[in-house]
């Protein structure tokens, strides 16, 4: 999975954000440690977002924002350095941990829904993603800085809480979906949610109901998916699931095992006299030529019938 396949969006912002000359980045191996960050800045506040914390970072002489990813209050996820880079945000600590700040001031306020859940999946990969990841840990939870007040709400929980996806199959297997033409694959019910959903599927769901395709499951995608369910004489629900996704990209054939079938092979003295299917009567071969033996006095001849599945 990449950093773009977490199923909600993800905005890479590090060419766009504001800077004043660079970090240094020691690659990713250089990083062992997560570090989860509150902004202290309240999530309704119009500068609650990356573009202000690397604005305001600037201006404190640093060479940009402090964090390797914010993740809004929408549950936006911005990217906002290489994962190797060695960014501002822990003093000593810099040159191995990677730094997530959740907008919002958790002394007064919990993070959003969609911000956990944004958390959850960009830590899940992030912890793949790091070849010599060890720990995460809040930010007061480094040596010096005990006495901050950061991230405040309980991100151990969070990342302990487990996402909730019911299964997406309920009139199809996995295997009898076809995949889109853009490649992407049916695994969730696609629908208006918060955090967005965003991804491939989305994009490719966007083509067929006729809107911008930019891979995030807005208003506007569901309000045309309504439409298109209406045209097709379908339940308009608004939601993709996999009868839906059939209809959009349609079905393999799946392919039954073929019966095998049966034959008799019949051996006279251990010599093949006759083979056939199990319609016929082998065993009345048998007989015949037993009885044809019979008349030659070969009683001592041995007939043999052998079971063979093809
Ligand atoms: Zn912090």
């Amino acid at each position: 999975m990449g950093l773009f396949d977490l199923g909600v969006p993800v905005k890479d912002v590090r060419k766009t954000l504001k800077r004043r000359g660079s970090y240094r980045d020691y690659g990713v191996n250089s990083k062992t440690h997560i570090i989860i960050h509150h902004s202290l800045t309240k999530r309704n506040l119009a500068g609650s977002n990356a573009e202000s914390y690397a604005r305001y970072h600037v201006g404190l002489g640093w060479p940009g924002i402090g964090y390797h990813f914010v993740i809004e209050a929408d549950g936006t996820i911005k990217y906002c350095h290489s994962l190797g880079v060695m960014s501002y945000h822990v003093g000593n600590h810099n040159r191995y941990c990677v730094g997530i700040c959740l907008s919002g001031d958790f002394r007064y306020e919990e993070p959003t829904q969609a911000q956990k859940e944004c958390l959850r999946r960009l830590h899940a990969y992030l912890t793949g993603a790091l070849p010599n990841y060890k720990k995460t840990l809040g930010h007061c939870e480094l040596s010096g800085y005990e006495w901050k007040q950061c991230p405040v709400f309980d991100y151990t929980a969070t990342l302990k809480e487990k996402t909730k996806e019911p299964n997406p199959f309920d009139q199809f297997k996995p295997d009898e979906l076809n995949k889109a033409p853009n490649g992407a694959t049916f695994s969730r019910t696609l629908k208006y949610t918060n955090p967005m959903q965003y991804g491939k599927d989305v994009e490719a769901v966007q083509k067929i109901v006729g809107t911008k395709s930019d891979g995030y499951f807005g208003p506007k995608t569901k309000s045309r998916l309504i439409n298109w369910q209406k045209k097709k004489g379908i339940k308009q629900s608004g939601e993709v699931g996999d009868y839906n996704w059939m209809r959009m990209f349609g079905k393999k054939e799946v392919q039954k095992p073929k019966k095998r079938k049966e034959y008799w092979r019949v051996l006279k003295d251990g010599k093949q006299i006759g083979y056939y299917d199990i319609d016929e009567n082998a065993r009345n071969v048998i007989l015949e030529e037993a009885e044809k033996a019979m008349k030659k006095n070969q009683e001592n001849t041995e007939f043999k019938i052998e079971r063979e599945l093809k």
